[in-house]
């Protein structure tokens, strides 16, 4: 009997051995993970999420259906969710409340709409603290609201994904759409930003 503990392959190896279990599966690994680096890329972008928002800051009809049924509204936009994103709930940021989303468990987000998680999104520092120390938190992060704001954060679940709909600031008035939609940024929608 043995009592080495076995090597583990090279990075490079480990990838093959997986794609060529998946190849012997029926799947395409290769296509698969180009399509993959392709919409992390190219497509799964956070100016998708800019232009929904600067579309609901100067129409108030589109708001209201953003805000009634986030999926069916950027589906206006061309914008899909995987199916297991059965709803995409869109909080909205006033003068007096801020919203903030996180995933506790892991690392969800309405990633085809604002683009894929940060880093420090999938940190369990962020992950477990900001549910029960939100203000220092997101005081750490630069954003410092005053205690008059309510504040309220929301967990994302595998079938309920969240983005923020920030507030827009009052020196834009009058900007066009793509002005105002090159404002809004990741962060802004997931709320660890105000603009
Ligand atoms: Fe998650």
């Amino acid at each position: 009997m043995t009592t080495h503990t076995p090597a583990i392959a090279p990075l490079p190896q480990r990838a093959a051995a997986i794609e060529a279990a998946l190849q012997a599966h029926g799947l395409d690994a290769k296509t698969g993970i180009e399509q993959g680096v392709h919409n992390a890329e190219d497509v799964w972008l956070p100016e998708r999420g800019a232009r929904v928002v600067a579309k609901a800051w100067v129409d108030a009809a589109y708001r209201q259906r953003l805000l009634a049924n986030g999926k069916a509204a950027v589906a206006e936009w061309g914008i899909e969710l995987p199916p297991h994103h059965r709803h995409l709930v869109v909080l909205e940021n006033t003068a007096t409340v801020h919203n903030v989303i996180c995933c506790t468990l892991c690392s969800c987000t309405a990633f085809t709409v604002i683009g894929l998680p940060p880093d420090w999104y999938k940190d369990l520092n962020y992950r477990a603290r900001i549910v029960r120390e939100s203000r220092s938190v997101l005081r750490e992060m630069g954003l410092d609201l005053p205690d008059t704001m309510e504040l309220r954060v929301w967990d994302t679940t595998a079938d309920t994904r969240y983005m923020v709909l920030p507030h827009r600031p009052a020196h834009t008035q009058g900007w066009s759409e793509a002005q105002l939609a090159a404002i809004v940024s990741k962060d802004a929608m997931i709320g660890v930003a105000r603009l």
